[in-house]
């Protein structure tokens, strides 16, 4: 009995190492199973589904909710309990509560409110974050994005209450400006911020819309008559003015554009290419034609290197005693010599001494005058220095500056004024994209 049952014993022993083994390759092949192992590739793929960044802290926020339940089903089968998985949860509960705040599309740019928002909904996200208490890119902007929120309703609150838009002055005119300018610098401090990120609300569309109304009125003043530097940086204080004056004649950056006359000159007008190049500045060149039949090869270099050539009369007359048949040859010569030695038309003309009127600015057709609003004097100060004291003291924020390439002083003074004007901020530009008061 005691033999049989050790033999049994025996047995038993083996039967049992024989499972174990068998178990170890049943284990072996799960885990080896390259089957199994397209699964687990697959799961990073699913993974990276979820999460935008290597990081796996952005979820991507473009996918559908029955998008992320499917992935979220397959990674349950894969590997249940996932950390990862679980925040993605999470995280796309939060910004499903951040799209009833904020416009989904918005989200990922420049995010404005949801038509939705409400004090409540955003005091929801707040007690979701505060619950999450985790800090990663994903919470820490999700953060920032309710604080703004909070911020920005009770600005939209004080708005609301402050503004009377029935006592908005009416603006038709240049005398309305100021009235309407003050007007609207009182609320600009809660204004601005809140018009990026609620332009959907009637109240604050409507005012949009006013302030819209005022800049084109100010613009267009300001095209036909200079408003005065104080008056200037009145409005520029005003932000939500400022920003509409953008990228037109009112843009508050500073602007200048140089202009040479009565050239070409053999040699200076050689030096000051020279010196605009070394800038990697375009300067203007209002040409006299008899002085390109001089100097041809001046007038080609000035095109080549990449300047603007205007019409400057054939000699210089003043166009303001001249007869009609005068002036119009004074300019057809002159475009003619241009044009036979550069091939270029010239499109821009300035008057000689600046004299002249409406009837010499009908006479050149479709050619734009330009005159200038900062005098260099060089002629008369014939001294670098005092021409570029004069200078510095006769900017303007948008200037056109008038000069001659016909002197050493001027060269001279040049070299002086342009590292000036770079370390005022000012853009070099052309003409044209200077104040268009400042042409006829
Ligand atoms: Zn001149």
């Amino acid at each position: 009995m005691e033999k049989l049952s050790k033999e049994l014993q025996q047995k038993i022993t083996k039967v049992n190492m024989g499972l174990v083994a068998v178990l170890v390759l049943l284990w072996g092949f799960i885990f080896f199973n390259p089957a199994n192992r397209i699964d687990a590739s697959e799961a990073q793929t699913l993974m990276s589904q979820l999460y935008i960044d290597d990081n796996q802290e952005m979820i991507n926020t473009n996918l559908t909710k029955d998008e992320f339940n499917a992935i979220q089903q397959k990674l349950d089968r894969h590997r249940p309990s996932h950390a990862k998985l679980n925040e993605a949860e999470e995280k796309f509960e939060l910004h499903e509560l951040m799209t009833s705040i904020y416009h989904p599309e918005s989200l990922n740019e420049e995010p404005h409110f949801n038509q939705t928002v409400s004090a409540e909904t955003v005091d929801q996200a707040t007690n979701y974050l505060e619950q999450v208490d985790k800090e990663d890119v994903f919470y820490k902007e999700a953060t920032t994005l309710v604080q703004n929120a909070q911020e920005d309703l009770t600005k939209m609150d004080l708005f609301h209450n402050e503004i009377d838009l029935s006592k908005a002055p009416i603006v038709k005119e240049r005398a309305d400006i100021p009235e309407a300018v003050s007007f609207v610098s009182q609320y600009d401090d809660t204004f601005v911020g809140i018009e990026e990120h609620a332009p959907t609300f009637p109240v604050i569309a409507e005012y949009q819309a006013y302030l819209d109304d005022l800049c084109e009125v100010i613009v267009d003043e300001f095209t036909t008559q200079y408003f005065s530097d104080e008056f200037l940086d009145e409005m520029y204080q005003v932000d939500s003015l400022a920003s509409r004056f953008e990228l037109t004649p009112m843009d508050p950056g500073k602007l200048v554009a140089l202009t040479f006359d009565d050239g070409p000159n053999e040699e200076y007008t050689t030096q000051v290419l020279e010196i605009l190049e070394e800038h990697d500045i375009v300067g203007t060149f209002f040409v006299m034609g008899a002085y390109v039949d001089d100097s041809p090869h001046i007038a080609r270099e000035i095109v080549e290197r990449g300047h603007i050539i205007g019409n400057h009369t054939y000699n210089h007359p003043d166009l303001a005693v001249e007869t009609p048949e005068e002036v119009l040859k004074q300019y057809r010569w002159t475009t003619e010599s241009i044009y036979d030695e550069t091939g270029v038309m010239p499109d821009l003309f300035r008057l000689p001494f600046g004299s002249g009127g409406p009837r010499e600015i009908e006479l050149a057709g479709d050619m734009t005058s330009i005159m200038w609003n900062t005098d260099s004097a060089d002629w008369e100060l014939q001294d670098a220095e005092a021409i570029f004291e004069n200078v510095k003291n006769n900017l303007h924020r948008h200037s056109v500056i008038l000069m001659h390439d016909t002197a050493q002083y001027t060269v001279d003074a040049l070299k002086l004024i342009i590292p000036y004007l770079k370390e005022e901020g000012y853009r070099f530009v052309e003409p044209t994209q200077v104040d268009f008061y400042r042409r006829f």
